[in-house]
């Protein structure tokens, strides 16, 4: 009665999901595992170390939450929110809101300190206001993935680290992608995901954090708690399926029956970091870097402007101004239908203003960065559009002539 499915061909070009791996949809088809199956708990102990690589930290703990990055930070974060609890929140895009609202849920007294979406904050400006907020917690995002931002962030991880407050990043859209330093960065508790820069399916999130969190962690512990059922359920997280003191003790040898393991992401992500990793971290960033840098040339050459500081840009998204007079949501629609490219529009503000260009993961490849200006050009073209023809392709052909 039902027709098989049929899955349409996409180079998908957004700042995710991205295009999985072959390999890592290749390791989704292996046979499932019972969960503690001691052949699929040496695949989450190998899973454990290689997370830790795109984060740059030597913490004991890094683990994947089942969810997407949502969950991941939702997870994080109610780890260490206790009601009332004062949480700090520079927002130089879109993302930090989403940080704001899972405080705010938490009970926790969020201040926002707002800035243009043009270029991220200089770090002092943000301890000016950590020294006059005086917060438990201070959450950022290191890449603002709807305006293509990228926050300097080891000046406040250092302030932070000082004054002892917490200090809580979204690394979702650079892990992979970007040179991380947890460690270096001071940053307490990162978060990141699967479906940018690894290449793998959306559906779990990662999180490393480093002692400090793990005290807090064990002080929370429902079991160790020892008090009343009223006493122990203002201080417990407030999650069950998110708790991070449970998920640690599933993860490690205590290997408590918390949830059912995601067995087949599990795979997909061990398959994800394998191939990064022995692409090589380094490689792997130079890719990025390589193919942004056609790709922007290849936009100029068009006569496109890039939104926002160049210097503090990601290399893995690249907003572009939508030209006068174009209607932005028909040349996306032009791309998907005629050349079978998918690019990203914007939020906020910035809708309608700016379209968004991916270079994640297995999307940053040489041919699919041709492919997406080439659509471009052709659709931006087929509306008449006051641009330079004949000269994207070109112009990234020998931006890659000159640095390969
Ligand atoms: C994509 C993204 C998220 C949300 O991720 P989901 O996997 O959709 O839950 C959060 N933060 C940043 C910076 C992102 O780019």
């Amino acid at each position: 009665m039902y027709k098989e499915l049929t899955i349409a061909q996409r180079t998908i070009m957004t700042p995710g999901p991205v295009e999985a791996h072959p390999a890592v949809l290749q390791a989704m088809t292996n046979r499932i595992l019972g969960q503690f199956d001691p052949n699929f708990l040496a695949i989450m102990d190998e899973v454990k170390e290689m997370i830790k690589q795109p984060f740059g930290t030597k913490n004991k703990e890094a683990f994947a939450i089942d969810g997407t990055s949502r969950a991941g930070l939702e997870a994080a974060l109610i780890a260490l929110i206790e009601p009332g609890d004062k949480v700090l929140i520079p927002a130089y895009g879109r993302f930090a809101f989403l940080l704001g609202e899972i405080c705010e849920r938490a009970q926790a007294q969020v201040k926002y300190v707002e800035k243009e979406w043009t270029a991220p904050f200089a770090p002092a400006e943000v301890i000016k206001e950590i020294v006059a907020f005086q917060p438990k917690i201070v959450a950022m995002v290191h890449g603002e993935t709807a305006n293509g931002q990228m926050q300097p962030l080891a000046e406040i991880g250092q302030y932070c680290r000082a004054k002892d407050i917490f200090f809580v990043v979204d690394m979702v859209a650079t892990y992979g992608g970007v040179a991380l330093s947890v460690d270096d960065w001071c940053v307490d508790l990162a978060i990141a995901g699967t479906q940018k820069c690894l290449s793998v399916p959306s559906g779990l999130s990662l999180v490393t954090y480093n002692e400090r969190v793990e005290a807090v962690l064990n002080a929370r512990y429902q079991k160790e708690l020892g008090l009343s059922k009223t006493d122990r359920n203002k201080r417990h997280i407030m999650s069950n399926y998110l708790d991070l003191s449970q998920l640690q003790r599933y993860w490690n040898t205590e290997r408590i029956n918390h949830h059912t393991e995601a067995t087949s992401m599990i795979y997909a992500l061990h398959e994800g970091l394998r191939m990064l990793l022995n692409e090589g971290l380094d490689a792997a960033y130079q890719r990025h870097l390589t193919n942004e840098g056609a790709l922007v040339a290849g936009l100029e050459a068009m006569g496109l402007s890039i939104y926002g500081e160049k210097a503090t840009k990601m290399p893995t998204v690249t907003p572009i101004f939508i030209p006068e007079g174009v209607d932005g949501e028909a040349v996306r629609e032009e791309m998907l239908h005629s050349f079978g490219v998918e690019i990203a529009s914007s939020f906020g503000d910035l809708k309608g203003k700016i379209w968004r260009i991916g270079n994640m993961g297995y999307s940053s490849r040489k041919e699919n960065i041709l492919h997406v200006l080439a659509a471009l050009e052709g659709a931006l073209l087929y509306q008449q559009a006051p641009i330079s023809a004949g000269k994207a392709l070109i112009a990234a052909l020998n931006y890659y002539q000159k640095t390969t």
